[in-house]
């Protein structure tokens, strides 16, 4: 496997970064989570864009435009010859010493990892996922916006363990209002009474790549989307739910906090916008050919 490593190209075994990295020390750095499917990568241009506005809204220089962003992305790829995979982007503050200021920090270093990926098996896609709402609040958004996909991923990790050592794969993380935020890497979304629901980013979301694919989808089936506070209870009573995420894709949910949704199976709006959102993602990105 190759990884990229500020320009090179390295053996796994040499990608090796320093242990004063901020990025290592604090979380101080941005990410990405990047789909390849069939050669195509899938709405990079949306993830470089969020990259470099979680930069911004980090104060973090990216050493590299939006061009060399994208050029680095597609070698990484054809160097590893895949076609079919995840790719990591990783935009650290560097490093600097041991104290919280980045003042010093640099250069940030750039990684890029592609491998393979299979977050959930296809029997799951068939079946439906069963999530729990779990203690731990998703962070407040005055504190740190949720829309920085930042390295520092502890609210997440914390409600993951929560949910797991209840014996459940996803948890579903409340915002401090008691509202749904989303889950701990997915965009949750509802279907009642003929309608989409999914809630605002200023719930606790992150602007979610797929989220926004589904919504686009949701539009061509003339299926009405709402952006809208949504409660446990909305869900619970909902008549079909689903997660969206680039490494789950499009998800169904067929159990909240031990409540069936509908008749316990995936919705039949639910398959239709998996089944077109499987056609987008070998379209709908940058070529790895061109
Ligand atoms: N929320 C969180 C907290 C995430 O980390 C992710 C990405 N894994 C998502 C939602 C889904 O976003 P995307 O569709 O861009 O992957």
């Amino acid at each position: 496997m190759k990884i990229y490593l500020n320009g090179d190209l390295v053996a796994k075994e040499d990608a090796k970064i320093s242990v004063f990295d901020h990025g290592l020390l604090y979380g101080d750095g941005v990410f990405e989570g990047i789909r390849l499917y069939s050669g195509c990568i899938f709405k990079l241009e949306e993830h470089l864009e969020r990259l470099e506005f979680s930069a911004k809204a980090i104060l973090l220089d990216l050493p590299l435009d939006r061009e060399q962003l994208r050029k680095a992305v597609c070698d990484t790829c054809r160097a590893n010859n895949l076609e079919n995979g995840y790719v990591r982007l990783v935009v650290t503050r560097g490093p600097g010493h041991l104290g919280l200021t980045p003042d010093g920090c640099g250069p940030g270093n750039v990684i890029i990892i592609a491998d393979d990926i299979q977050l959930y098996p296809e029997e799951l896609y068939e079946k439906g996922l069963k999530i729990i709402s779990v203690p731990t609040r998703r962070i407040n958004a005055s504190a740190l916006p949720p829309a920085i996909k930042s390295l520092n991923y502890l609210n997440n990790i914390l409600a993951k363990i929560e949910a797991k050592k209840v014996g459940f794969q996803e948890a579903l993380m409340l915002n401090d209002k008691g509202e749904i935020a989303e889950c701990t890497g997915d965009n949750v979304f509802m279907i009642s009474k003929g309608v989409l629901f999914t809630p605002p980013l200023d719930a606790g979301s992150l602007r979610g790549i797929t989220r926004g694919a589904v919504i686009d989808l949701a539009a061509e089936l003339n299926l009405p989307c709402r952006e809208q506070a949504l409660t446990r209870y909305d869900l619970w009573t909902a008549e079909e739910c689903f997660l969206t995420g680039t490494a789950a894709e499009v998800i169904p949910c067929v159990e909240v906090d031990h409540r069936k949704i509908g008749d316990g199976a995936p919705g039949s709006t639910t398959r239709r916008l998996i089944e077109l959102f499987r056609k987008s993602v070998l379209t709908d990105g940058v070529n790895l050919s061109e």
